[in-house]
């Protein structure tokens, strides 16, 4: 069943399939042959269910977003909910990617003359050895075994260097979609664990990730929703910083020990699904293997929290050099690739897709009555938004996780080289290149392939943000608080 005629599925599974937004934001075509897959593991699904004797283990609900596109397997932008098994490759790669955002005592007026000192802190933070962050063994198996919360109770951090940005709030569960990921050990990762020899400085914690991962200064340019915008905190003016990042090399590697062990559990004589998808079971038998890949699962999506929390930490302390002492607060940690089994044996999976819950008085803090801070980045230099969930159910609770992709990445590494020479005269992007610095001389091919990889991120290769925003709100899905504005990217 399929609401909006634009979008026509030859559906013969009967799954309830929903587009969360209008049809004057239309899914790619190409992206309606990647559903396909989708309804292909609701079949394989059944088969294993029947091969195994467990007939409840079904996909009950799959909802889309509008930023749809194709991703390795089940497309991006896919929200999947499943009863009685789960499947680890509905999960995004990178593990527990999402979107960090925090409020600051600064204005834009106060900072924009001190940005030409903010880029060159900041390149030193994030690229030139300048974060100096040592993590004990200890703090690290805390940190993927407990999460954040587990890090900060591990130890007394260091009071010099990015640490001196450290706020009481900053584990606060309250303000995380989830602070602490269950995980019963850390083992899948005892490598990186022991790899800290006493005082040396990690070398991963602390890393953007490439491509569409970033760190970015903003400034609340428009507020929509007057009451909301207070009750988080925000104003007309203020500076806000966002982070996009996830779980480096975890990630990948949790999804390998999922796939791993989809395939140790999968019963002899039951032929392979030709799309290569494997669900595990929530039954007895597979409970070991489950285990195995939900430890490592926790492990990376604990990572990722703490990964964005050092980032903003370092963006924090960038400032504060600047600008003088700041406060401010978290208002929301969202992930964006994860799986949330659900206590009556339903398993949400979002890849590429944000949660989107709405009204819940009953669980307190600033969202109670608000409903959930859904974050929508628009590109770097282009408004990014933050709208309050509405819980809607035929979304699954779920929005999409930004702009969307409009230009193949390919074919954007291709544009106009004129366009980007005007986009980074008015920009400011901050990578480990430092473009400006004349005193410099670089190789052609390592040039070239710094415009290659900043014309895939370029602001006109993404979708308008607006329309895309306007639809959630159409859907019944999100309304928007208030639109950002960028004052500079770091992009790793
Ligand atoms: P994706 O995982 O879909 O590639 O990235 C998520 C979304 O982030 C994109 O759809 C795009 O709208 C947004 N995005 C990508 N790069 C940037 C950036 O540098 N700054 C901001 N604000 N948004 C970005
Ligand atoms: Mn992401
Ligand atoms: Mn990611």
């Amino acid at each position: 069943r399929v609401d909006e005629d634009w979008l026509t599925l030859p559906n013969r599974w009967d799954i309830p399939v929903d587009v969360c937004a209008g049809a004057d934001v239309p899914i790619e075509s190409s992206a309606v042959d990647e559903v396909l897959t989708v309804l292909e593991t609701a079949d394989t699904l059944e088969r294993l269910a029947a091969a195994t004797g467990h007939p409840g283990a079904v996909i009950d609900r799959v909802a889309l977003t509008p930023d749809l596109h194709k991703g390795a397997g089940i497309p991006i932008g896919t929200v999947l909910r499943t009863r009685g098994a789960l499947i680890p490759q509905a999960v995004g790669n990178d593990v527990n990617c999402g979107m960090r955002l925090e409020t600051t005592s600064l204005t834009v007026d106060r900072v924009r003359p001190h940005l030409d000192a903010i880029e060159k802190r900041l390149r030193h933070l994030f690229f030139e050895g300048g974060r100096r962050i040592a993590l004990s063994g200890a703090q690290r198996e805390a940190l993927l075994r407990d999460g954040l919360p587990g890090l900060l109770d591990a130890g007394r951090p260091p009071a010099d260097g990015v640490w001196s940005a450290l706020r009481p709030g900053d584990a606060d569960p309250g303000r995380l979609h989830a602070a602490r990921y269950p995980t019963t050990t850390a083992d899948a990762f005892r490598d990186w664990i022991e790899s800290a020899g006493g005082t040396s400085y990690d070398s991963i914690i602390g890393s953007v990730g490439g491509g569409n991962h970033f760190a970015e200064l903003q400034y609340v340019a428009a507020v929509h929703d007057r009451q909301a915008a207070y009750a988080w905190g925000f104003t007309v003016g203020q500076v806000v910083l966002m982070v996009h990042s996830g779980s480096l090399s975890l990630g990948h590697q949790a999804n390998g020990t999922g796939l791993e062990q989809a395939r140790t559990m999968w019963p002899d004589g039951v032929p392979l699904p030709g799309n290569g998808i494997l669900p595990l079971l929530l039954d007895e038998r597979s409970a070991a293997a489950r285990r195995r890949y939900l430890d490592a699962f926790g492990n990376a999506a604990n990572f990722a929290v703490g990964n964005r929390f050092f980032l903003a930490l370092m963006m924090r302390a960038g400032l504060a050099a600047e600008c003088g002492e700041l406060s401010g607060e978290v208002v929301y940690d969202a992930p964006h690739n994860l799986l949330w089994p659900e206590e009556d044996g339903h398993v949400v999976h979002r890849k590429g897709a944000t949660p989107a819950g709405g009204y819940a008085e009953a669980a307190g803090g600033p969202y109670a009555l608000w409903g959930e801070p859904v974050i929508v980045p628009g590109s770097m230099g282009a408004a990014s938004h933050v709208l309050r969930g509405h819980g809607n159910p035929r979304t699954l609770a779920s929005a999409c996780h930004g702009a969307g992709r409009r230009v193949p990445r390919g074919a954007a590494s291709r544009g106009n080289d004129a366009d980007l020479d005007a986009f980074l005269r008015e920009f400011r992007v901050v990578t480990p290149l430092d473009h400006r610095d004349p005193s410099v001389t670089r190789r052609a091919d390592v040039m070239a392939a710094w415009r290659r990889d900043l014309k895939q991120e370029a602001p006109w290769v993404y979708k308008d943000v607006g329309p895309v925003v306007s639809s959630l709100g159409r859907a019944g899905v999100a309304d928007p608080v208030v639109e950002l504005r960028p004052l500079l990217t770091v992009k790793g």
